[in-house]
């Protein structure tokens, strides 16, 4: 194992001293007349010379300290960005259970409180439940910490290109996520998995407006706000996980799938024969998918556009379990997916329409993968389609873009809210 030495000018070194602090650094006396600063954190020593050196004991504890004094050391202006978002996904390569993806906004000042511990934890390690739990607990209790998940479920996976999808995914993420916020403050950092030219373009016109974007791979292993937003989403899913073996009484080795083995391989194969909605059934198999273009059924303005009679609404309906167009009444196939991903989140405050829901819910797939804002007590009903990883579920709205629903006779009108 190795130290590390840096030379830096005094003004950085400050900055450096500042940000070791924030961190839980310890400053100890200076143990001659060389040494103008030192800081103990975690199980390494900073020290600061008079030849502007700095140097930190050999430690494998804090690569992450060490990044950051690279990029203070590198930034032209010694301002670091305000607020750090950063995102990740975990379930990609697996058989069951849905993709799970994570954006997490983290404001300089609570860096400090994300313990050096924690943020020294390697993602690739496996975990009893019982860690993510308590990970998933302390993250919340952590104030002014702001993160969002988001589903790919798998029979999505099984027609769609899994890129593209994630693509519009994390744009939705991102524009949930810096709704309100400046651009100018923001790092963003996503690990990638093969980005293509859509969120490409998104992510450029929000670095033109100020801010600074890192698309890396592996990057969970290099910037905290990325492997903030790995830990969260693996702590999502194994809770879901979790529960769909319990709930479908699988063996939670199969439902963790390692299909290099022949046992599981052999159940996944029976369970991929029957449509559960929690098996990736294309998995292993070499077809060429779909592009989502569901996507331009939604216009620029957020509107629904009928392929069939060419007009625009802010609305549509839900009849029989059917899309269509509020004008001339023909079905709109795929269209819970273009709403899925371009607003992805429903409220609902009827209490008639709630059990409507429900009822679509118990028999039907067409609203997996919503987020759903729900008066308090109704939310006891969804939990369970919730705790396995089917729907999300909110009580608060902070959204900018949503989705309400209402009664109109039998059919429910979805109508498209945007907040700009
Ligand atoms: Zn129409």
């Amino acid at each position: 194992m190795y130290g590390s030495t840096w030379v830096v000018t005094r003004e950085k070194a400050e900055r450096i001293r500042e940000e070791l602090i924030k961190r839980g650094g310890i400053e100890e006396n200076p143990k001659n007349i060389y040494e103008i600063w030192r800081i103990r954190l975690g199980n390494s020593t900073f020290i600061y010379y008079t030849s502007n050196k700095l140097y930190s004991t050999p430690s494998n504890e804090i690569s992450e300290i060490w990044e950051l004094i690279d990029l203070i050391i590198k930034s032209e202006n010694s301002n670091f960005k305000n607020y750090l978002l950063g995102f990740d996904e975990t379930g990609k390569g697996e058989p069951f259970g849905p993709l799970v993806l994570a954006g997490v906004m983290i404001p300089k000042e609570i860096l400090k409180n994300i313990s050096l511990e924690f943020s020294s934890s390697d993602t690739k390690k496996k975990h009893k439940y019982e860690y993510w739990e308590k990970l998933l607990f302390y993250l919340n209790s952590i104030e002014n910490l702001k993160y969002k998940i988001d589903l790919i479920m798998p029979r999505e996976i099984d027609r769609f290109n899994i890129n593209m999808l994630m693509d519009l995914a994390y744009e939705k993420l991102l524009s949930i996520l810096i709704h309100n916020v400046s651009l100018k403050d923001l790092r963003i950092v996503i690990d990638n998995y093969g980005i293509s030219n859509t969120l490409y373009r998104y992510l450029e016109a929000i670095k033109e407006k100020g801010a600074e974007i890192i698309t890396i791979s592996d990057s969970e292993d290099r910037f905290i706000e990325a492997k903030l937003a790995s830990f969260i989403a693996k702590a999502h899913r194994e809770k879901f996980l979790k529960k769909i073996s319990e709930i479908y009484r699988i063996e939670e080795e199969i439902i963790k799938g390692n299909l290099s083995d022949i046992y599981v391989r052999d159940r996944f194969l029976q369970y991929k024969n029957q449509d559960f909605w929690f098996v990736r059934r294309s998995f292993g198999e070499k077809k060429i998918k779909e592009k989502p273009s569901f996507i331009n059924m939604i216009d620029e303005e957020g509107r629904v556009l009928c392929f069939f009679c060419g007009r625009v609404s802010y609305q549509a309906i839900l009849d029989n379990h059917k899309f269509k167009c509020l004008y001339c009444g023909k079905e709109i196939k795929d269209l819970e997916l273009a709403l899925k991903y371009k607003y992805g989140v429903i409220r609902i405050e009827d209490k008639r329409v709630i059990e409507m829901i429900l009822d679509i819910l118990k028999h039907k797939n067409i609203l997996d993968g919503f987020n759903f804002i729900l008066p308090e007590d109704s939310l006891q009903a969804f939990l369970p389609f919730r705790d396995m990883g089917r729907i999300l579920i909110e009580t608060k709205n902070s959204y900018p873009k949503y989705i309400e629903l209402n009664l109109q006779g039998d059919s429910i009108v979805f109508s498209l809210i945007r907040n700009v």
